[in-house]
């Protein structure tokens, strides 16, 4: 294989081999490297998502669950949203990148590696790993980002079991049930029936610290012991903290500084919604767009997320942290607001005027009022590069 390219990706998640696999598709592709040290197996999780019948059916290989219904439950009442839409789908990380693995083909390949450090010479980047190095014209860097201190952060542990007994509703994906113990930050029990005897149930937690993993274990077997659910075999267990504010550069060691070439993509470009944690859509459409670009010769990354949209989270996540007191009562009135497809629509970041308009109306003013003034009078953030 050659050491020169003109693009180098590094990282090979959800943002490298979808862009990768993108490249790939096209009729005379960039010459491309993805550089990452795992393989998609090792690093397997649940990506949830909402997404129209076609996506649906594209992304039928991956698939480990898929709803038309779904619900959230605290303590005063139970929301059931159903579409004819769109379907809330559970996708097995692994088989998705296996699958984008097997797309690839040459000039586009993967290099099982890890990244150890970038500088610049002579208008390119050389990006060293751990077994020698190589240079490219473009680097786009996926690697994980990292959070401001104290910042807010969505962190969970997950079970996946297989239950005694038949599971009571299998057709309705729990999303969010806050019926648990609120004393450590917004605590809500998130479980996907995959079969009427198959369950994911995470216990979620949105705080700025992460508990002992005894902890969220407890709260499952809490909510599991609450809803007469025996399991019968411990399939897997699973868990991550998904950043949820504003992102710092990665480790000094690891960024070019000043290296024009060299810009973030997915995560580490801030495609996570601040507000919910969900990335997976918002990714695939900054790397449709960044491939559709790429073959007119524009290597600019898009913005993964509009400015109005993230400074809308902002207020919401402003609120959520000054008065805690709310923070149950705000997920349920905006899903009390919305039927099935509006919300599937504002979780997606695609809402309507009109949707906008029900969510807003359904809020307490005075929290948001407040937010907004500080969100207004506060010295802007610029999104994260390593640009
Ligand atoms: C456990 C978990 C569950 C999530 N669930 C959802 C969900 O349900 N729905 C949703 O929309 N979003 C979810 N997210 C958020 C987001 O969609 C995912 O984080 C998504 O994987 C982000 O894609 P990415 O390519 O930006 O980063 P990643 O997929 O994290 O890819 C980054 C890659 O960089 C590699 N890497 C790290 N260091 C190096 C190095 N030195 N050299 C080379 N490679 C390196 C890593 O191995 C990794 O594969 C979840 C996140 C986590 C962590």
């Amino acid at each position: 294989m050659s050491s020169e390219f003109d693009i180098a990706i590094i990282g090979g998640g959800n943002a490298g081999l979808t862009l990768a696999a993108r490249l790939a598709s096209q009729d005379s592709p960039p010459s491309t490297v993805v550089i990452e040290p795992q393989t998609p197996k090792q690093r397997d999780c649940s990506w949830g998502l909402w997404a129209l019948d076609q996506q649906t059916q594209q992304l039928a290989q991956s698939t480990k669950g898929r709803w038309r219904r779904w619900q959230l439950i605290d303590d005063h009442s139970r929301i059931i949203h159903s579409s004819n839409q769109y379907s809330y789908l559970s996708l097995s990380s692994a088989a998705y990148l296996t699958d984008c693995e097997a797309q690839l083909r040459e000039p586009v390949s993967l290099l099982r590696e890890s990244v150890t450090a970038l500088h610049s010479e002579h208008h390119q980047t050389i990006v060293e790993t751990s077994q020698g190095q190589l240079s490219a014209n473009t680097v786009y860097d996926s690697r994980p980002p990292k959070l401001i201190d104290n910042g807010l952060r969505q962190h969970f542990l997950g079970w996946h079991i297989q239950t005694k007994a038949p599971i009571k509703d299998a057709d309705i994906a729990t999303l969010m049930d806050f019926r648990v113990d609120q004393s450590r930050g917004l605590h809500f029990i998130y479980a996907l029936p995959y079969s009427d005897h198959q369950l994911l149930i995470e216990s979620t937690l949105i705080s700025t610290s992460v508990e002992p993993q005894d902890w969220y274990r407890n709260a499952i077997e809490c909510w599991l012991r609450d809803n007469k659910i025996e399991i019968a075999q411990l399939i897997g267990e699973e868990m991550g903290v998904i950043p949820m504010d504003t992102l710092v550069n990665d480790s000094p060691a690891l960024a070019a500084k000043d290296q024009p070439l060299i810009t973030t993509i997915g995560a580490a470009s801030g495609a996570v919604r601040r507000s919910s944690g969900y990335a997976f859509q918002h990714i695939q459409q900054q790397m449709g767009q960044l491939a559709a670009g790429i073959a007119k010769g524009n290597m600019a990354v898009p913005t993964p997320l509009s400015s109005g949209l993230t400074t809308m989270d902002n207020i919401f996540n402003g609120v959520l942290i000054s008065s805690p007191d709310l923070a149950v009562s705000l997920y349920m009135r905006m899903a009390k607001a919305l039927n099935g497809d509006q919300f599937a629509r504002f979780m997606l970041g695609q809402a309507t005027t009109s949707d906008w308009l029900r969510v807003i109306s359904a809020m307490p003013k005075g929290p948001f009022l407040k937010q907004l003034l500080k969100q207004l009078l506060k010295p802007s953030i610029k999104a994260v590069s390593h640009a």
